[in-house]
């Protein structure tokens, strides 16, 4: 097993290669777990709603030096993309959701049967979201398998529900939920910010347009993994490149790395990673790459 690595600013991008041959490669990726100095960000997925350009949903396996490992979100293909990354769920120690848009939670009933099914879950699984999680989870799993929650007893599923400026302990990491612009009420949809107990610190976009909340995120966070769905708007409650190149001088984070990619930023993603002129550390997510900060 070769590691390879390369610094970007504050942040090492880390890909694991076997018998010389690159494991890792724009598309769908591994990434080898362990030897953990900091915080570890693997992007689970890195696609929009549609799996743009053959992507898994967006979402991410933060490992903390303390050995937890957090999900945030698990849209359809998360249970996939844990497989693609060699994660077992089973090792997956909790789970946020920054909102409850079917890409970033439509994978919970199959998280959910696997551990009553395939690996058997003995150990507690928190899990976090905004409010209304506990319902929307609920009739999820209970409209795709006929399961209600309080049939899951297995083991111990702890739903709770994160307001914005609210602070949680979940599996060791603080979790501190922001106000996100994305859903109209009751939703509230929420930029996270997760930060371990050496106090190394990931913020979360979701889904968003730019509002304060973002930024109020990313203040002072070691990497900000934030949505770009688009080259340019329009692109309803979204993020867009264009919009990017004028917001990121305003962010107070040490690396950005852009996520939820649609096809259209996918396909010029090395191009404009190269001649973007950021003034922070930047890079696009793909699937199975490991970022650690
Ligand atoms: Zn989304």
């Amino acid at each position: 097993m070769i590691r390879r690595s390369n610094r970007l600013g504050g942040i090492t991008c880390s890909f694991r290669s076997s018998r010389g041959r690159r494991r890792y490669a724009p598309g769908p990726g591994r990434a080898v777990i362990g030897y953990l100095r900091g915080v570890k960000v693997t992007v689970v997925g890195s696609a929009d709603a549609f799996n743009a350009s053959g992507r898994g949903n967006s979402c991410y396996l933060v490992e903390g030096a303390h050995g937890a490992r957090l999900m945030i979100d698990f849209g359809p293909t998360a249970l996939l993309g844990l497989r693609h990354v060699g994660v077992s769920p089973n090792d997956v120690s909790a789970i946020a959701f920054t909102h409850l848009h079917g890409d970033h939670m439509g994978g919970f009933p199959a998280l959910i049967i696997d551990a009553l099914y395939d690996v058997p879950r003995t150990a507690a699984l928190p899990v976090l979201g905004p409010p209304l999680t506990k319902h929307t989870l609920g009739v999820l799993l209970d409209t795709a398998y006929g399961i209600a929650l309080d049939e899951v007893t297995d083991f111990s599923l702890e739903i709770g529900e994160l307001a914005p400026g609210e602070t949680r302990l979940l599996a060791g990491f603080e979790v501190r939920g922001f106000a996100a612009d994305h859903m109209s009420p009751p939703h509230q949809p929420l930029c996270l910010r997760v930060t371990d107990p050496d106090g190394k610190s990931v913020a979360f976009s979701g889904d968003t347009r730019f509002c304060p909340g973002l930024f109020e995120a990313a203040d002072g966070a070691d990497l900000l993994v934030a949505e770009c769905t688009r080259l340019a708007p329009p692109a309803g409650h979204h993020c867009t490149w264009e919009e990017w190149t004028t917001r990121w001088s305003q962010l107070r984070a040490r690396a950005l790395l852009l996520s939820h990619l649609g096809t259209d930023v996918r396909e010029r993603s090395a191009e404009l990673q190269r001649t973007a002129g950021a003034p922070l550390p930047l890079r696009f997510a793909d699937d199975g790459l490991a970022i650690e900060v």
